[in-house]
């Protein structure tokens, strides 16, 4: 047994059950929550609770939120929504892959504190502390801000012993590099996840992704790009091989944001129909999806509970 840091204060891994480990509460852009929440979601906090409270009575006990400063983090939301909704949610320090300009100047080890700080004392003040720390990269490979930050939660992560997750984009194998970065940093691999692993169908390099001892967040449903039928069957090949102790199935999906009008998945209109599940898109959708491929009831009832705990309690 490990204890982690939740929103609420500390949580032991034996008590996380089912566990969503890639989500965003809320997602906007920084400062926005706590300077412009007109332009979020009207009435947000009612909705959150309301949806946190349909994954619970689903069975969903525990949510890890990706949503670093960046994205808009607003850990005052977190708690809020974790005490009305019963739900546990781990908060993250790290950074996305929106910069700002004093990120082009800032030390690898003056940025590693704060994230260390957010990590043992808390975040912005509140005593609310991160369990996990976050890297990014995208389409353009690790760009050299983006290289500093990572350099940075290797080095929180020494300090702290809190795991890596990665946003990545495996379609360009972009976590080659990455995982390349934390290597020099001497960082065991065992504590990484390599996030969005499911945007590829490409089982050779997630093949190699566990082989280099990574844990893979099969974490976009339903995503964009691969269908959801073809994350499902990377997943099952996966399972096949060997390796569900270390697949974290999760959906990289917002309960509330940015209200936008017509940006690719940004109308709540079409976000209604690609998802109307919300957290309980994998449990209504994914797994009737493998049991009719033939994955075991015992399976489909411990893949969101043994695989997330495995990644906090690895030494
Ligand atoms: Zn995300």
């Amino acid at each position: 047994m490990t204890i982690i840091n939740s929103v609420l204060g500390p949580l032991e891994t034996s008590k996380m059950g089912t566990t969503l480990m890639h989500e965003h509460i809320l997602g906007s852009s920084i400062g926005i929550p706590q300077n412009y929440p007109e332009i979020l979601d009207r009435g947000y906090m009612r909705k959150i609770v309301e949806k946190l409270k349909e994954a619970k009575a689903g069975g969903i006990d525990t949510v890890v939120d990706a949503t670093t400063l960046d994205l808009g983090r607003d850990v005052n939301v977190l708690a809020e929504a974790s005490r009305r909704s019963g739900v546990n949610i781990i908060c993250c320090t790290g950074w996305w892959t929106e910069k700002t300009r004093f990120l082009s100047g800032v030390s690898i080890d003056r940025l590693a504190k704060g994230f260390v700080r957010e990590i043992t004392e808390g975040i912005a003040g509140t005593g609310i502390k991160a369990g996990i720390l976050k890297g990014a990269s995208d389409k353009a490979g690790v760009l050299p801000e983006e290289e500093t930050i990572l350099r940075a939660v290797a080095r929180a992560h020494h300090e702290t012993g809190v795991p890596i997750m990665l946003h990545s984009y495996s379609p360009g194998q972009v976590g080659r590099r990455q995982l390349a970065i934390l290597k020099e940093e001497g960082v065991r691999l065992n504590r990484v996840k390599m996030d969005h692993s499911n945007d590829t169908t490409d089982l050779e390099y997630l093949t190699w992704m566990l082989e280099e001892g990574c844990y893979l967040g099969m974490d976009r449903y339903p995503g964009e790009g691969a269908s959801p039928p073809a994350r499902t069957r990377t997943l099952k090949a996966l399972i096949d091989a060997g390796y569900k102790d270390r697949l974290c199935v999760s959906h990289d999906w917002s309960l509330a944001r940015h209200v936008t009008s017509d940006s690719p998945i940004g109308s709540p209109a079409k976000r209604k129909k690609l998802n109307p599940h919300d957290y309980l898109y994998i449990k209504n959708v994914v797994f009737p999806m493998l049991r009719e491929m033939g994955v075991s009831e015992e399976l489909i009832n411990t893949i969101l509970v043994d695989a997330p705990r495995n990644f906090f309690e690895e030494a």
